[in-house]
Order: C-alpha cells, then structure tokens, then sequence
C-alpha cells in the first residue's frame, strides 16, 4: 500500500472486556480523519487474559491491525515504546486502549497537525469516573515536577497525544529505561499544542495503577527530570548545622552556668534528628544510583514474543536478542513487517 499515514499504538494489559468496541471505534475514527492509509498496533503488555487471543482474532478480520506481543508485562510505559518501534505511519497517536481518550477526537487533531504542529497533546479539561484521592495526588505531583525540572511539562495531559514522524524518531532514539514519555516529548519541543477535552471513566475493566504503580511512576517521572533531589542534602545538611550550632550554644551556655546536667535529652535529639537526616539522604542518593545501575547494564527496553498481521504469525528469529539496536530495527521495518497493508 506504499506510506502509511497513520499509526495508532495502544498499549493493552487484561483488556480483553474493552478491546472489541475500542476496535470499532478507533477504526471508524481512522477512516474518517485519513482514510485507509492506516494502521492500528495493538500491543498485549504480557496480558493474562484473553487479550491476545482476541488481538489475533482483530488482526485476522482486519488487516489494518498489527499485533504485538511483549514476552511478559513491561509496563505501559514500554509497551508504549514497543508500539512506537513498529509503527509506520508518518503521524502517530498514542491512545489508551480502555476508552477515557476518545479515538473520535483523531480528525480534529490531525486538522491541528495540518496547521503545522509537531505534537497535538490532549489536555484533560475534566476528568470523571477518577477518585479524588487520584486528582489531588496528580494535581500535587504536576505542580512539584514543575517546580523541580527544568523542562516544562504540561499539567493534566497523559500519553494521548498525536506526533509526527520527526518527533517520533527523535523519541524512538532516547535510550533510557525509566520512561516518562510525556516528559519526554515535552523535552524534544518543537511546536506542542495542546487540545483540551473531557477524560471519560474507564469504559469497562479496572485500573492497571493501583497506587504501588502511581508512585513509582512518579519516582521515575521525578528523578529523569530533576536532580533538584540530589541538592537536597545541601539544604539538610546546611538546616542541620544551623540546628546542631544553636545546641552547642546551648550546651556551652549551661555549661558557663554550672548546670552540668548529664543531657541525654539533648543528646539524643540530636543524635536521632541527624540520623534521620542522614538516612533520608542516602535514600536520594539511593533513588538515583539504583537507576544509574539500571541504565548501564543496556538491556533491551522490552521483548517482543510475536508479531501478528493480516492472519500471519511472525516469531522473531532466533538471533534477534543478539542483535544491536540498529540491526534489531532495520529487521522490524524489513522482515517482520513486510507484510504492511
Ligand atoms: N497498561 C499496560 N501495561 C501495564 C498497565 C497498563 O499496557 O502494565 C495499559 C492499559 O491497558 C491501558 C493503559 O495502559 O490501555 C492505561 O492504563 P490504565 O487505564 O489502567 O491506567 P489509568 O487510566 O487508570 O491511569
Ligand atoms: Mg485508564
């Protein structure tokens, strides 16, 4: 079919009970903002329940589908970036597969893209069916991610968002693991537009982020965008020292009285005030060591177990996890996807 115009990734974990009517919708969405010149990628994140199953039954009725399916659950984050390492189309939408963005917004941001944005980003003008516990803690992170990084990031926006193949690449070519890809787009500029809509509740299923999943993305969103962190031990330890001189004065004072007082009270204020200081720095540092280990052992972001499309079943070769990145991404876009629609 030559170009494709159009790819939508949509990163799906237990989703067997949406996937269907996201397909009709998502489709219908495709054709009218573009067309045929489309393609979907469905990637099942290590599903245990029928989503795989059922994306190789969409991609067999339906060529347009690609399915993709990771060896186990990588998190959204990866199976995001997976989708975006097959995806051919020279615009992309990143979309959740449980249907709070709405795929009917596609034609309205591609008429944006036409006006000469690079990224069109849906910006949450309200959000239902989310507790408030989840908008306060959201609200509360946005302002201190902001506070800390140096590149802004807009508030209320998720992944949903439409970019094109420039910024698709340049996002592609960011090799590190702990992923924050709002972050992430934020920081490759270009021209961002925003397009506020309203965030429907989730249209069945539950929710993949219980809290546990929450606050570790918010420690990876934080620690790739800010070594602010990092500097904190300064501030501590400079409070600290203002705190242990007033002690010492303090003490000498008393001493010059004649109250020689054995002061384990003091002592031990002290001793367990900085301590704790202590402790909460080397958790910092902890933080973002853990992550430099992380970094530098280079695994690969996620693993691929099979491509499925137009009825046919693609294994990666053998070889492919001995293979640079490079190699690895020439083998996608020639082998694996020869058969493009
Ligand atoms: N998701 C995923 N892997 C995970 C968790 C979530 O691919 O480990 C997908 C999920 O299927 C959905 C999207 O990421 O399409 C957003 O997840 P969810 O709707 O559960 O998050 P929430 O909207 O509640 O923040
Ligand atoms: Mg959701």
């Amino acid at each position: 079919m030559g170009e494709i115009r159009l790819s939508v990734v949509a990163p799906c974990y237990n989703e067997e009970a949406v996937l269907r009517d996201f397909h009709r919708r998502m489709s219908a969405a495709c054709l009218a903002a573009c067309g045929d010149s489309h393609e979907i990628v469905l990637v099942d994140d290590g599903s245990s329940d029928r989503t795989w199953p059922l994306i190789e039954e969409l991609a067999d009725a339906d060529p347009h589908i690609v399915g993709v399916r990771l060896f186990r659950n990588h998190g959204h984050q990866l199976a995001v970036t997976a989708g975006l390492s097959i995806a051919k189309g020279s615009r992309v939408l990143l979309i959740d597969a449980d249907l709070q963005d709405p795929p009917e917004l596609l034609p309205q941001m591609m008429q944006i893209m036409d006006g000469g944005a690079d990224v069109v980003y849906g910006q949450r003008a309200s959000r239902s069916g989310e507790t408030a516990f989840k908008l306060a803690t959201a609200s509360l992170f946005y302002r201190m991610l902001n506070r800390l990084s140096a590149v802004p990031i807009p508030r209320d926006t998720g992944d949903f968002r439409l970019m094109n193949r420039t910024v698709v690449d340049i996002l592609r070519g960011m090799p590190e693991q702990h992923r924050f890809i709002r972050g992430m787009v934020s920081w490759i500029g270009g021209r961002q537009v925003a397009m506020p809509y309203a965030r429907e509740p989730r249209f069945a299923g539950t929710t993949k982020y219980p809290l546990r999943k929450m606050v570790s993305f918010a420690t990876d969103a934080l620690t790739s965008f800010s070594t602010v962190p990092l500097q904190l031990a300064v501030w501590l330890g400079l409070m600290s020292a203002v705190f242990a001189f007033l002690i010492l004065t303090y003490a000498v004072v008393q001493w010059m009285l004649g109250n020689v007082v054995p002061g384990w009270a003091s002592s031990l204020v002290a001793i367990s005030f900085f301590s704790g200081v202590q402790l909460v720095v080397m958790g910092v540092f902890g933080e973002y060591l853990g992550r430099v280990v992380q970094e530098v052992k280079r695994r690969p972001l996620f693993t691929i177990a099979a491509i499925r499309q137009a009825g046919v079943s693609t294994p990666l070769p053998a070889d492919y996890y001995k293979m640079g990145a490079a190699e690895q991404g020439a083998l996608l876009d020639t082998q694996l996807r020869k058969a493009s629609c």
